[in-house]
């Protein structure tokens, strides 16, 4: 039997009929950009984060290219984050003019170090991003403890509805920051059948010029206060998500149970680092990330077997050719570097079947002799 690394149709049969009947509908009624689904699902998305609001956009690279223009971030300007993280991270640093500044990260949770980032601050830094890697939110509380006064963009793609204990509250992934972002992208926790993406934030002047840098810089028609950009949620997305968001909780409790039995069917296994998850956290596992020393190997054995498996992230972002300008070489965010070479993820997502689960538990069993 081979499994995949996700299986959305497995997911899109369980709403089908229901999804299916909103597309129509967007369809028959001809309101295909921005419009009451959007607002609709924005209203959703912020009580899910439990921000005052929420505003889409495009994909999840713009949230946070958006969220860097509203705070003013251009040329001249410096941003701090991580090297272990999809490329959009540190890309839309780049394309709003201002420099990516790359520290390293905790090797047990993949996310910032707070210190590192504080200690990384100049005057020329505007924002730190910090990154909600593969479900799990960072310590944003750290962040802001050691740094006050620094906006904090905190990169959600992965971490929607993902929550973290702080001094005694749980806080919804994005609530705590400046302004969240998250993707829709369909891999996402909670995908779209296309692209889209949102920002949220507890701000509303901040509110107020995201609305404004989503569409061309103008709230009224054909008065442009500022040059935007055309980035706008779509209502057939719009209605997609909202269709999805009520099954999200379930989803990602199913995504802990299959994390579960993975951790506990590899605890006898002494090459294989099983996830960790920080005490404070509730992760939603958007992915299952162990860590084997013969990682490569690992590969070819699931290649193999028919087990679906992907190495999220290969290449740090301080060793992208694109960013050689900044003059980073090999050794200077050393756990990034080495979780390059020994991270894998294994199929994760809700529809697992327990066979399927058993199938995957074997193969990795099977490669250590097991
Ligand atoms: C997916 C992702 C993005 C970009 O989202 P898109 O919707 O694909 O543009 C940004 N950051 C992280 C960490 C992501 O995983």
């Amino acid at each position: 039997m081979s499994v995949p690394l996700l299986d959305l149709k497995a997911q899109h049969a369980t709403i089908r009929d229901e999804v299916v009947g909103r597309v129509m509908q967007v369809i028959d009624d001809q309101v295909f950009i921005l419009g009451a689904a959007v607002t609709t699902l924005e209203a959703e998305v912020a009580a899910l984060s439990r921000t005052k609001y929420a505003i889409g956009c495009a994909n999840g690279t713009d949230a946070i290219l958006l969220a860097m223009r509203a705070l003013d971030i251009g040329a001249g300007d410096e941003v701090v984050t991580s090297p272990f993280t999809f490329f959009a991270t540190a890309g839309t640093i780049h394309n709003v003019g201002a420099k990516p500044v790359f520290v390293d990260i905790d090797p047990k949770t993949f996310n910032i170090r707070p210190d590192l980032a504080a200690a990384a601050v100049t005057s020329r830094t505007k924002a730190v991003i910090p990154v909600d890697l593969f479900g799990q939110m960072a310590p944003i509380e750290e962040i802001r403890r050691l740094l006050p006064t620094m906006p904090i963009i905190e990169d959600a793609a992965q971490s929607i509805g993902a929550r973290r204990r702080i001094d005694g509250t749980w806080r919804m992934a994005g609530e705590a920051a400046t302004i969240g972002t998250f993707s829709f992208f369909p891999s996402k926790n909670l995908g779209g059948y296309g692209d889209g993406g949102m920002m949220v934030t507890q701000d509303q002047a901040i509110r107020d010029r995201l609305m404004r840098l989503r569409t061309h810089g103008s709230v009224q028609t054909y008065l442009h206060e500022e040059v935007g950009f055309n980035s706008r949620l779509d209502a057939l997305q719009a209605v997609v998500l909202s269709a999805k968001l009520p099954h999200l909780a379930a989803w990602s409790a199913a995504r802990r149970r299959n994390a579960e039995f993975y951790t506990a069917a590899f605890a006898d296994l002494a090459d294989v680092g099983t996830p960790f998850i920080d005490p404070a956290n509730e992760s939603i596992y958007n992915q299952y990330t162990i860590r084997v020393p013969r990682r490569d190997a690992l590969r070819e054995h699931l290649n193999a077997k028919g087990i679906g498996h992907s190495v999220y992230y290969p290449l740090p972002l301080h060793l992208q050719p694109c960013f050689a300008y900044l003059g980073y070489k090999e050794g200077a965010c050393p756990e990034s570097e080495r979780a390059s070479r020994e991270v894998l993820s294994l199929p994760v997502f809700p529809e697992l079947t327990s066979a399927q689960r058993d199938t995957v538990v074997a193969a990795v069993r099977g490669f250590f002799g097991k």
